[in-house]
């Protein structure tokens, strides 16, 4: 290979056939989900009447090293991947700077993001089951655009609880998920008990992710033949996830590199933990040991600032709990523009990794991370979503340090999305109206305080 190509695509034949179960290969596993209503670790039947039963299975199951893709989600994979891993020449020149950048780019499909992914696999299995419909929450509006795109492929109706910040902030993207056919929800709403409780005390609010999930889970558990599906911080959406990095590495062995760091940002760690699996893989195993990086926002610190405990993955406190780094299931962050990282917790996986010494995590502020995006967009040519900008902050710092330093380290980071219907953000950015929230001690502490009491465990 003489030159590496600013765009590189595997060919059909190179695409992976399996999704890789990170679990299989960690030292020690992520502490068991408790069943609120025993307070023992829940089983996979525990888990059926929110999770259709395969995904029950994936999300339990911690051996089986690989899974093999259905053939028909393969097909539908096919309709958009590869994804493109791109080498960031223009972004180089722009720094100055010796360090070979790479992104995978995830956004070349309508959802914008990569959360399409699993939602093929979770809307496939579900119809599989013979399940008559779905429920979700979403924030920023990438998981409910990607799930009703899935849905309508399959046949399944679907309703979206959308936060009801983005739902007013983001017109439109309510309007793609109705065109594919799903019914939208702003939430909290009064079509759910958890979201009449939440209005009561609060009749103002602008929602939270936590918030919407309570209200789609208990949708769904009260409705016939409906299930839950979540788009983030589940073991079996990491494991769907993992074709980011499967692909990647296929096609850095393919180019003949190898990256030094690896940069994503995290809301519930889904993009991130499917981009490291098989570089996660080789440090577990001793074979490679790249630096990892989470990158979250300021205003929503969950690794950073957060206590690694058991908590609810609902604000409704429904669903079980896992032992995650949390700022309290009650934590409802600030307003901030990246609404896909507002999120409490963190992927039990990544928790674990990273409270063990296998990745990093750094928080940025806001208008940093519009700087970095609009830096990009010019040099790049693509407009990034806000949450992937997060990445590309941390990208652009580290290159900046290389060029200090004299090092040509290989960086890889995730470009999850697209930020076209993010341009509220992006005028508040350019307008110089963006403010950088940052919560204090006490703001943090209120959340904790509410973590759930478990005898023997976390009292
Ligand atoms: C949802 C979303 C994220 C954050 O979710 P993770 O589960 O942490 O990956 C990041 N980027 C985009 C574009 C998203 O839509």
């Amino acid at each position: 290979m003489t030159k590496i190509p600013y765009r590189f695509y595997l060919t059909e034949d190179q695409m992976p056939k399996q999704w890789y179960n990170l679990r299989a290969d960690m030292k020690e596993q992520p502490d068991p989900m408790i069943n609120p209503a025993t307070m023992k670790p829940a089983t996979e039947e525990d888990l059926y009447p929110v999770f259709c039963k395969e995904l029950a299975h994936q999300e339990m199951d911690s051996k089986t090293r690989y899974v093999d893709i259905p053939e028909e989600i393969l097909e539908m994979y096919r309709i958009f991947r590869p994804s493109p891993l791109i080498r960031a020449y223009n972004l180089e020149k722009a720094l100055d700077t010796p360090a070979k950048i790479y992104y995978k780019f995830e956004g070349n499909n309508t959802s914008g993001s990569h959360k399409l992914n699993s939602a093929i696999a979770q809307a496939y299995y579900a119809k599989k089951q013979g399940l008559t419909s779905l429920t979700t929450e979403t924030g920023a509006g990438q998981w409910g655009t990607a799930l009703a795109e899935a849905c309508s492929y399959f046949g399944l109706p679907l309703t979206v609880f959308m936060v009801k910040g983005s739902y007013q902030q983001k017109p439109f993207r309510k309007t793609v998920m109705q065109t594919f056919g799903a019914e939208v929800i702003p939430s909290p709403s009064n079509t759910t008990e958890a979201g009449r409780k939440i209005l009561e005390t609060d009749p103002d609010t602008t929602g939270s992710l936590g918030c919407a999930i309570s209200e789609a889970v208990e949708k769904a558990v009260s409705t016939e033949g409906c299930r839950y599906v979540l788009g983030s911080v589940l073991n079996q959406v990491l494991l769907h996830q993992s074709i980011i990095g499967l692909e990647t590495k296929k096609a850095m062995e393919i180019l003949d590199v190898y990256p030094d760091v690896i940069i994503g940002c995290a809301g519930g760690g889904s993009n991130l933990g499917g981009l490291i699996a098989p570089f996660m893989q080789d440090k577990l195993t001793g074979k490679a040991d790249p630096r990892i990086v989470a990158v979250e926002p300021a205003s929503c610190p969950s690794l950073t600032r957060g206590k690694y405990a058991y908590d609810f993955c609902d604000t409704g406190k429904i669903t079980p709990m896992a032992k995650m780094y949390t700022l309290g299931c009650g934590f409802i962050p600030s307003s901030n523009h990246a609404g896909g990282l507002r999120y409490h917790g963190m992927s039990p996986i990544l928790s674990k990794l990273y409270h063990d010494g296998y990745m990093e995590a750094i928080s940025v502020e806001q208008t940093k991370v519009f700087e970095a995006a609009v830096f990009f967009a010019k040099h790049e040519t693509i407009l990034p979503a806000p949450e992937s900008s997060h990445a590309i902050r941390a990208a652009i710092d580290e290159a900046l340090r290389c060029k200090e330093s004299g090092e040509a380290k290989t960086i890889l980071f995730g470009l999850t999305g697209t930020g076209y219907f993010d341009m509220t953000a992006y005028a508040s950015f350019i307008e110089h109206t963006m403010g950088d929230y940052i919560p204090t001690d006490e703001d943090l502490q209120k959340g904790f305080d509410g973590l759930p009491k478990i005898p023997g465990l976390q009292e």
